[in-house]
Formats: C-alpha cells, structure tokens, sequence
C-alpha cells in the first residue's frame, strides 16, 4: 500500500482521492478551506436556490456520469429543461435567438449574407498542417470566418475561460476540434457525421446539460462523504520537503497557526497554479517558473431574484451572452430557473449574470453598489425596459484569479512541468483546472488520469 496525500479539496482533488483509494491507496486530502468542492458551491438566496460557480455539467459528460454512477448518485442527475437549449445573444441593440438548426441559421439576423456563406463554404477550407499553434481567434476566422467568430465563438470562449480568443490557444484549450478538422478535414463534416453517428446509436438527444437534485454541491459533499476522515479541512499546504528515507514531507498549518509534517509516498497537486508552483520552487524551480506563467481571470457572479412580472421581456430560455464586439461590461445573463426549474417558487425567476474575466479586470475591484447598478441598468437595455427591474434579492460573489486561460503553449508549458516532475520528484502529480481545461467534465477526467498515473499498490 502506498501513501498518497492530495493537496486541495476541488473536484480534480476529490476525484483523484476517490479514484486513488478505490484502488487501495492510503490517501489523504488536505483542503485550506473548512468546506469541500474548491469552485464548486450551491447556496440560497430568499427561497432560491443559486450555484456560486458552475452552474451545470454541460454535454453527454461520460465521466461525470460515470463518477456519480460509482458514488451511487447517478439518480440524482438532473437534465436541463429542453427550454434551455434556447439561447440568446444580445446583438445589435436587441436579444436574437441562436440558431439552433440550418433553417434557423439561414434566416438569423445575427450573421450577413455573406457571412453565412462564408460559414457554408467551410468544408472547403483546407486543414491547416499542424505546426504552429493557432489561437481560437485566428483558427476559427480562417475556418468559418471573422463574422461568425467575433459573435459566436467569442462567447464561447467568454463563457468557458472569461478569456481573450485572441490569446486562448487552440489545441491547449480545444483539442478535440484541431483533431477534428485533421480527422474529418471540416468540422461541419464532422459535425454532420457525428450526429448521424449519435442518432444511430442513441436514438434520442442527450440534455446539453446537467445538475444534480440540491445543486452541484452535491457531488463533492458526496465524495467527501465516501473518503470520510481522510478528507482534512482547514489545513493550508505551505511547503513540500523530500524526505531522507524516500517520500514526501508536506507542512500543514491550521487556522491557529499550528504546523504539522504529512508524509507520502505520492503527493498531488491539485491546487492553483500558482500555489502548486510555489510548493514546488525549492525542489524544482523551472517547473514552478513554468506554473507561475499561467495567467488567471476573476470574475464576478451576481444573483438575482425577480418577481416574474418585473422582467417582461426576458424571453424563455438558457439566457443571453453578450459578444464583445457589443460593449457592454455584462457577459451574460442565466435564466437560472428557467434552465433548472426547481431553483425557484412559481412566479419568480432566478438570474445569474457574469461580469469580469481577463478583458475587463477591474471589475472585480468595483463596489457592491456600482455593480448592482451597472448590471441591473444593462439588463434593463438588454430587455428594452425603460424600469431597470429591480430584483426582490441581490448578491454578489467574487471570484478573485479563478479560471486559468490556456493560452497558447499552455499544453507544451504542462508537458514540460510533467516531464521535469518525473525526472526530478517522481512521484509528485498534477491535477487541477489548469492541466486540461476548466470544465468540471474535464477536472473529473483529469483527476481520474492521475490516479492511473499513481498507479495501484504494490
Ligand atoms: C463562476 C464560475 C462558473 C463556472 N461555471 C462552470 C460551468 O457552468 N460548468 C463547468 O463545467 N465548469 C464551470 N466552471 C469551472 C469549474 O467550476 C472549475 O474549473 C472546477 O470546479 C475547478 O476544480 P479544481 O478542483 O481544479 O480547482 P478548485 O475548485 O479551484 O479547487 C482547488 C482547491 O485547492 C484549495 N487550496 C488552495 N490552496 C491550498 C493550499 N495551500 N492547501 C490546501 N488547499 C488549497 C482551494 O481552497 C480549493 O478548494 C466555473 C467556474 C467558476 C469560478
């Protein structure tokens, strides 16, 4: 049996511990806050229920599910309502449907003429032979053009990282669709393809998204619950040691400052970047150099509870995003519970608006009042009231340098760290939103690599 000891409580933490000791590993993690789930936190504001960051585990999720399935919660996912997959872009001064079929998209406002041509004529753009890497910006204007990208793509990418297409790298944030234009030479081919390939196999559509019965929170309480005491809260990590006899040495301090010495056979990282970078400079400097390169956004989270008739306008739905191109500070507003009904009583709605991210830094610095104010005034504008609605309940949460952008060389940065660990700490891992993507689907698959990287006791 070995001893692994996981630094940070988030999901990549838990989901490694888990996965790490249903193979017979002693683990324990150690988590700096008394609370488990890192970003991951359900809340109440008056008689709703809010997420204060995910909001939803978006797509098929096979890992996620898979996770929820050996902890015995699988009956507790909870699919999106179908109203949700309306979504709505506030454009040109009004809210506009996305298109949701190729009928839709040939009569949308949203794009010009010759902007759906050139988004047509896609599948005869040629692959780009792989070499150096794109950012979202560039490969999506050379593939679909820079129309589609400036309005679609960008709150794709507002809405994964709060991040800047013109600095997220393509195969460090996306992956899957260089392999898909390499493989399929166009990615409405393989679109199409794929579709087929699910209708075939499924025979009905999978939710966009999922929750689970009394918020997200639910999965990492869970999985705290199935480690039991070897989930220990209120220790902050604050230095990494080799021991003389092999192994590791973490130095743990609690809230009155008391300071005690873990020791492993394996240590994961699961924790920012920054502060794995930190552990790690005394033992390998280049590594950490290498870790402190990753750049972070803050955002900042507002909830809101309207009675239903103070926001006439809000049509039904997911919600709407705000391209960049538009100006307004606001990325977008979620109709929390039109998306998942049960976060709220009939005749209210729950919203949830983002403000922030790496193009508009000092939102996070800005006071409750002028937040308020700036996102309630551009709702109004959003919905063409001349009443800014005013909400029954209002609250912030603020998320200092929270989601790490993977911007171009993001993924050789991590392979680098990964080698120079392996070849100068075997034994110490990485696990953490800024290894594969922030997405909880990925954090989950993330932390499961790592447990096979740990490997099974001998
Ligand atoms: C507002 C917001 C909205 C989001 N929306 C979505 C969404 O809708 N869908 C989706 O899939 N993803 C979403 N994400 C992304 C996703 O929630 C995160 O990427 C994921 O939860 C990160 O998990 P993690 O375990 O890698 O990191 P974290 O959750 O950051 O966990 C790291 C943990 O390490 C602990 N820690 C730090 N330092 C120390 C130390 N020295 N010692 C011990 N512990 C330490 C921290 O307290 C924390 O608990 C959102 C994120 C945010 C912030």
């Amino acid at each position: 049996m070995s001893r692994v000891l996981v630094i940070g409580g988030g999901i990549s933490g838990l989901t490694t511990a888990f996965t790490a000791a249903s193979r017979g590993h002693e683990v324990t993690v150690v988590e700096a806050r008394e609370r488990v789930g890192g970003c991951i936190g359900t809340s109440r504001l008056g008689p709703c229920r809010f997420e204060n960051g995910p909001n939803s585990v978006q797509g098929k999720a096979p890992d996620f599910r898979q996770l929820c399935k050996e902890l015995g919660i699988a009956e507790a996912i909870v699919p999106a309502s179908p109203v949700a997959s309306d979504r709505h872009l506030y454009f040109r001064g009004r809210l506009q449907r996305l298109p949701t079929s190729f009928k839709d998209f040939l009569a949308t406002d949203l794009l010009t003429t010759g902007q759906k041509f050139r988004a047509v004529m896609e599948r005869f753009v040629k692959p780009r032979p792989a070499g150096h890497e794109e950012t979202v910006a560039e490969f999506f204007g050379r593939r679909i053009g820079r129309g589609l990208t400036m309005t679609l793509v960008d709150v794709v990418v507002t809405g994964t990282f709060a991040g800047n297409p013109n600095r997220i790298g393509m195969l460090s944030a996306f992956p899957e669709i260089v392999r898909m234009e390499q493989q399929y030479g166009s990615l409405l081919n393989a679109l199409r393809l794929r579709a087929a390939e699910s209708r075939m196999k499924e025979g009905r559509r999978e939710p966009a998204m999922v929750s689970l019965t009394g918020g997200l929170q639910t999965l990492p309480e869970t999985l705290r619950a199935k480690l039991g005491t070897a989930v220990r809260t209120g220790l902050s990590a604050e230095s990494l040691v080799r021991r003389p006899e092999g192994g590791y040495g973490v130095h743990v301090r609690d809230a009155a400052g008391n300071v005690e010495e873990l020791r492993a056979d394996q240590v994961v990282l699961s924790l920012p970047a920054e502060r794995a970078g930190m552990l790690l400079a005394p033992l390998v400097a280049d590594a950490a150099d290498l870790l402190f390169e990753v750049e972070y956004a803050s955002l900042v989270v507002a909830h809101a509870v309207f009675p239903k008739e103070a926001i006439p306008g809000l049509p039904v739905g997911f919600g709407f995003l705000v391209p960049r191109c538009m100006r307004m500070r606001t990325l977008g507003w979620m109709s929390t519970s039109h998306i998942f009904p049960d976060t709220a009583p009939e005749g209210l709605v729950a919203m949830t608006a983002f403000l922030g991210g790496v193009l508009d830094p000092a939102a996070i610095d800005m006071d409750e009042g002028q937040l308020r104010h700036l996102l309630l005034g551009e709702l109004a504008l959003a919905l063409h009231q001349k009443q800014t609605p005013q909400p029954l309940q209002f609250r912030l949460v603020r998320w200092p340098s929270v989601l790490p952008q993977l911007t171009v060389g993001h993924a050789r940065r991590i392979e680098a760290v990964r080698a120079l660990l392996a070849a100068e700490v075997p034994g110490i891992h990485l696990a953490g939103n800024w290894t594969a993507g922030p997405a909880i689907e990925r954090c989950i698959r993330a932390g499961r690599a790592t447990a096979d990287a740990i490997g099974c006791p001998a």
